[in-house]
């Protein structure tokens, strides 16, 4: 298996370096040549397996220059029970049909531990395999749950150090008091006051930085990337959804062949685009239902073929969705336009310079027929909240809401019955203020005490990870504007 730049079709690596680079020296993402098959007899032997048998079987098929032994060993320690006390990924339905993927059990509680939990054992292993002697920098931009999945995934990994900037006020109170009270000694935890699409673009800046570079190749070292757009964390968000469609199949829910539609709460569109690299490998997906909050620019692009990004930015209750610019769109973009590394060119050239590009109708109609588009405001995240509550006895956090919002939304609109997969992509109690104040608890205090308030109220387990983070010590405090990050990171590297 081959991986290219959506932004220069002769770039030529394999997943190895794909994964140690993170993004092409262009500026483009990798994509694989060709989307591999995942056949039907595969599909339906899924039914029995476990979560780490399926995902070497899906991995094996992307990542070929790794052995079978070396992926095995990936996905036993980041799949272990130790990280997943509970279950690797649950699935709740919630009506018949409706099901609810769980993909919070890991040790951050956010759906991004899938990925982050196994990226740092491919970058070791890729590091072996093209005998790279060098210390690797991660960079991370985060809204919020990136960065706490991506230093529990690289605290003390040998050979990495990790630095994780978010916006100072874009993420919840117990986001960013998971962020600072990170231990490890190889850890760098940074506020910036300004928002995510802004650490984005100060991360994306730094990595194309050329004096920097040459800079830490003098000295042994290499930036690399945690953020969605590693190929690395791509590939383990399609595993899950081929393990959830054979779970349908083994409980007897679904027969082989049927479709599903796929439902995401949706940012970097990170996510939703595995879902369609879950499809396109054979999985028999009808529909997939991008569900954005108010900071709808992905609606409106798949409605319209109008990417505008010139627009007020709002912060939600669903703060990992506050995004602007979906940096993961640019591979779905890649595929439709028949591996158009000029057309990619092109429309992000136009988005860099004005915030603005436009696609033609063959795209647009390839949007619309993959894809449906919604947005949910704020009430209706507390309502889809409060409304599961009490009618299905079910707690879900505000970024699930906005799915199962925009998924009704989609049912009323075209009366679909397809069975669904909606994916939940956070434990309620990370959002816990939000969701308490939805189902109408009271509780003006801190977010310690709120979590014990929503105990109380939905008589959910409170997660380990999540319990006495109160008494733990803040061990990060910078804070920096977004025109000192180069300087902030060239210091660092210094030392
Ligand atoms: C990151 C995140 C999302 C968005 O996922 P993308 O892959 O960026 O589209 C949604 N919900 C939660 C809780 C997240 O942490």
């Amino acid at each position: 298996m081959i991986y290219t730049s959506t932004r220069d079709n002769s770039v030529k690596v394999i997943s190895a370096n794909a994964i140690i680079q993170g993004i092409s020296k262009d500026g483009g993402l990798f994509v694989p040549r060709e989307i591999p098959r995942f056949s039907a007899d595969e599909i339906k032997a899924a039914a029995d397996m476990d979560y780490t048998a399926l995902a070497d079987a899906v991995f094996a098929k992307f990542l070929t220059d790794f052995t079978p032994e070396e992926i095995s060993k990936c996905t036993l320690s980041a799949y272990s029970a130790a990280n997943f006390p509970a279950k690797t990924v649950g699935l709740h339905e919630l009506s018949e049909g409706v099901n609810v993927l769980e993909l919070w059990h890991g040790p951050t509680c956010a759906f991004k531990d899938m990925a982050l939990q196994i990226l740092p054992h491919f970058l070791s292993a890729s590091m072996k395999k093209i005998n790279l002697n060098k210390k690797i920098i991660i960079l991370v931009a985060t809204s919020g749950d990136t960065g706490k999945a991506a230093l529990e995934g690289f605290k003390d990994v040998k050979g990495t150090e990790i630095m994780v900037f978010y916006p100072e006020n874009g993420v919840s109170p117990m986001q960013k008091a998971q962020m600072v009270t990170q231990e490890g000694g190889n850890v760098r935890v940074c506020a910036l006051r300004g928002n995510f699409d802004d650490c984005q673009n100060g991360v994306k800046a730094i990595f194309t930085d050329g004096t920097i570079r040459r800079n830490l190749a003098e000295n042994s070292m290499m930036f690399s990337s945690a953020n969605s757009i590693n190929w690395g964390r791509l590939a383990p968000q399609i595993v899950y959804y081929i393990y959830a469609y054979s779970r349908l199949l083994a409980a007897g829910k679904i027969a082989q062949g049927d479709e599903v539609n796929i439902a995401v709460p949706t940012g970097n569109f990170g996510n939703i685009l595995a879902a369609y690299y879950a499809k396109k490998m054979g999985l028999p997906v009808k529909k997939m239902i991008c569900a954005s909050n108010i900071n709808n620019v992905l609606t409106d692009f798949i409605n319209t073929g109008v990417y505008d990004r010139n627009r007020e930015f709002f912060t939600t209750s669903s703060p990992s969705m506050d995004i602007l610019i979906s940096s993961n769109l640019e591979r779905l973009l890649y595929h439709f336009s028949g591996n158009s590394d000029e057309a990619v060119r092109d429309w992000f050239g136009q988005l860099q310079d004005s915030g603005r590009y436009e696609v033609g109708a063959d795209i647009k109609a390839q949007l619309q027929s993959e894809f449906y588009a919604g947005c949910c405001n704020e009430a209706d995240t507390a309502a889809t909240v409060r409304g599961l509550f009490e009618k299905n006895s079910y707690l879900c956090d505000t970024h699930t809401a906005v799915a199962v919002k925009v998924y009704n939304d989609y049912c009323g609109e075209t009366g679909d019955k397809t069975p669904v997969i909606i994916a939940s992509t956070a434990n309620p109690y990370k959002f816990g203020k939000d969701v308490l104040a939805a189902i109408g608890g009271k509780c003006n205090t801190d977010e310690y005490e709120t979590v014990e308030c929503l105990n109380k109220k939905s008589g959910m387990e409170i997660p380990k990870p999540l319990l006495n983070l109160g008494n733990k010590e803040i061990l990060h405090k910078d804070v920096i504007n977004t025109k000192g990050m180069r300087e902030y990171v060239v210091r660092a590297i210094d030392n």
